[in-house]
Parts: structure tokens; C-alpha cells; sequence
């Protein structure tokens, strides 16, 4: 096979795109390419096939966060190791068609569960801004949330205490409506939640006054959030049962929570890598020092070579950002040695420096420049020795 194409090119769709975004361009594409209106077409197979991939991969927020971080790579087992799945029996597809074509194409690629047997609930969405550190460590935040819990009074069925709910007699008590349709593909069988009982398969004469027969009451919850090592900007945590409350006895939906980690003033994050420069005085430079570098995990003692250049890259390994899998395992600190020219230079300080350049040259002016030295003060030059005499201007 060809190089797979970019899933948000195959779909035509920025890579900021919305959930809604993408359903979008997919219906649009695979209304044109669908085998159904192409029959016998290779091509359009080949492109109904593509954009459904890119969409179902896409539509799915952890296989598209995988698919930014990896790339395809994320998808084919032998990369990425993201824990790679399998698109082979296009398992998810099921559903896919359930979501976008249960009214399109009806019949046999409509949703087949029953509308009024257990349903999970939806999933809920916030987010959650941390430090740096608490990205690279790990932290535990606290979120409020207003949760919808089953109405007590009522028990959730929405009746009055004492009364019953009925049937409703719409789509007796099935909880869907199905009627038949001409449409872009023929005559289709059309399958819609009842809008009379919106799917329960019942309705409630008497309301429960304490929830006004919705059957959930709201209430402010604090959530705790346990934010692994390692996490990065933009990545979500799943809470499971923290949703909306299911319906017909399903189970709650999750709660997502997408994590937001702020900038930090020096270090920067590649993947698992961080960056940072390191300022470095030029005598430490010439000479050789030990340069407090400062991590995630606090300042360490750098060796700095003598002759050492600005911009030398120095790898601090194990002192970048936890793999989420492995807290162990981390990745590593690169630090840009960044040498220092001295400003605001003293008159003595730049008399030294003329003459520290000339003994770099091979001119010697010393007897012109200097003639005021008193002999003791020259002794004393010599014994202080080259580095701390170039220590002292270079402070
Ligand atoms: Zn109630
Ligand atoms: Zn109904």
C-alpha cells in the first residue's frame, strides 16, 4: 500500500478541527463515495474506505490524540508504541454508520439496540489548568461539578410518588418510531428516538414535583482527579461513571478532562525531552567550572569543559518528563550552554582585557599601558593566577 495519506487531509479538515467539523466533511465524503451510489466504482470504494478510517480514528478523542502525537505510526503496531489497534474487521464501523447514517441509510446499518433498554449516559467534558511541574510530577486536583444523580423521591422514573407512569402509546413503549422514506438512496426504513417519550418508552402523567419529572435532581460535586506523571498539554483523563446518569438502568457516562499545563519561564517540552539554556560566564567558558544548572527535579553541578563554545548542547539525562506508562522511565534535559559577554566593563576591567587579548595575539602592552604598576602589585597579579584574575572580570 501507498503512504497512507494524513487523516486531515483525507477528510480536508484543519487539525484544529471540532468533533462537529469532522462529522461534517465525513458525511459529505461519504455520502459521495458510498458504495451504494457508486456501485462497482474501485476508486470510490478506495475513498469511502479512507475517509472512514480517518474518521473513525479522528472521531474518537484518545485514538485521535494518539494519531497527533504518533502518527500513523500510533495505528500499525510496529511504531509508535501507542499500544497500536487494529482497523482490520473495521470493528468501530457499526457504530459509526448507527451515528451518522441511522437516518440515511436505515435498514440494516441502523442502530440495533433497543431505544428504551439500558443506555449509557453521555460523557461530560471540562478541563483542568496545571503548573509544569505538576505536568512532569504528577498532582491530584480537586474539580467542582454539577453531576446529575437519580431523584430520590421518584426514584428517577419522573412520577409523582403514588402514581405511574404509562406507556407511551406513540411507540408503544419500544421507545423508537420507524417509518419508511424516499430518499437520495431509494425508499429507506427510518429509525428515530420516539419524540413523544424521547426514547424511555414512557410517559409521566403525574410529574415528581421534586425534580419536575426529569427524574435527576443536580447537585455540586467536588471531583478528584488524579493527573499522572508525564501528562501533556491537551491530553484528557477519563473518569469512569462521572458522566450524566444512564438511562433505563445503563451505566453513568465518563467524565473527560481535558488538562491544560501552563508555560513554564525556562524550560520548554518536546515530548518526553526538556529544553532549556543556561547562561555561562566566558571565563567559566575558557577555563573549565562547575555551572549550577537548574531541572524539574533541582539545580545540578555541571562540569563545563575548559574551551567550552556558546550554544554547546549538554544532555542531563533522566531529568526530562515521565513516560506516562513508566514513571521510571523519563526523558532526558538538554541544556544550551550560552556563554556570556560581559557589559558595563570597568575602565581597569577593560585595561586587562586589552591586555589579556594581546597576550592572546602575541602583542605585549603591558609596558605602555601599564607603566604606573608598582612591581608589588605585579607580584601579586602572577601569584593570583591567570583564572581568577579572568574570574574577576568577567563576575
Ligand atoms: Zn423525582
Ligand atoms: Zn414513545
Amino acid at each position: 500500500m501507498a503512504d497512507k495519506r494524513d487523516y486531515y487531509e483525507v477528510l480536508g479538515v484543519s487539525r484544529s478541527a471540532t468533533d462537529a467539523d469532522l462529522k461534517k466533511a465525513y458525511r459529505q465524503l461519504a455520502k459521495k463515495y458510498h458504495p451504494d451510489t457508486n456501485p462497482g466504482d474501485k476508486e470510490a470504494e478506495a475513498k469511502f474506505k479512507e475517509a472512514s478510517e480517518a474518521y473513525t480514528v479522528l472521531s474518537d478523542a484518545d485514538k485521535r490524540r494518539q494519531y497527533d502525537q504518533f502518527g500513523h505510526s500510533a495505528f500499525d503496531g510496529a511504531g509508535g508504541g501507542a499500544g497500536g489497534f487494529d482497523f482490520g474487521n473495521m470493528g468501530d464501523m457499526g457504530d459509526i454508520f448507527g451515528d451518522l447514517f441511522g437516518d440515511l441509510f436505515g435498514g440494516g446499518r441502523s442502530r440495533s439496540r433497543a431505544n428504551n433498554g439500558p443506555m449509557k449516559g453521555q460523557n461530560l467534558r471540562t478541563s483542568v489548568r496545571i503548573t509544569f511541574e505538576e505536568a512532569v510530577f504528577g498532582v491530584e486536583k480537586e474539580i467542582e461539578l454539577t453531576l446529575k444523580d437519580e431523584c430520590t423521591t421518584c426514584h428517577g422514573t419522573g412520577a409523582k410518588p403514588g402514581t405511574q407512569t404509562q406507556t407511551c402509546s406513540k411507540c408503544g413503549g419500544k421507545g423508537q418510531v420507524v417509518f419508511t422514506q424516499q430518499s437520495l438512496f431509494g425508499m429507506v426504513r427510518n429509525v428515530q428516538t420516539c419524540p413523544d417519550c424521547k426514547g424511555s418508552g414512557k410517559i409521566v402523567k403525574d410529574k415528581c414535583p421534586d425534580c419536575y419529572g426529569s427524574g435527576y435532581i443536580s447537585k455540586k460535586k467536588t471531583i478528584k482527579v488524579s493527573i499522572p506523571a508525564g501528562i501533556d498539554d491537551g491530553q484528557s483523563i477519563r473518569i469512569r461513571d462521572k458522566g450524566e446518569p444512564g438511562v433505563n438502568g445503563g451505566e453513568r457516562g465518563d467524565l473527560l478532562v481535558e488538562v491544560s499545563v501552563s508555560r513554564h519561564p525556562n524550560f520548554v517540552r518536546q515530548e518526553y525531552d526538556i529544553f532549556s539554556t543556561a547562561p555561562i560566564s566566558y571565563a567559566d567558558a575558557a577555563l573549565g567550572a562547575d555551572v549550577r544548572i537548574s531541572t524539574v527535579d533541582g539545580d545540578v553541578i555541571y562540569t563545563v569543559k575548559p574551551g567550552t563554545q556558546t550554544d554547546t548542547k549538554v544532555r542531563l539525562r533522566a531529568k526530562g518528563v515521565p513516560t506516562l506508562r513508566n514513571k521510571q522511565v523519563r526523558g532526558d534535559h538538554y541544556v544550551t550552554l550560552v556563554v556570556q559577554v560581559p557589559t558595563k566593563l570597568t575602565n581597569e576591567q577593560k585595561t586587562l582585557l586589552k591586555q589579556f587579548d594581546d597576550a592572546m595575539t602575541g602583542k605585549d602592552s603591558s609596558t605602555e599601558s601599564n607603566q604606573q604598576d608598582t612591581t608589588e602589585s605585579k607580584e601579586k597579579a602572577k601569584k593570583k593566577g591567570l583564572k581568577d584574575k579572568i574570574n574577576e572580570f568577567f563576575e
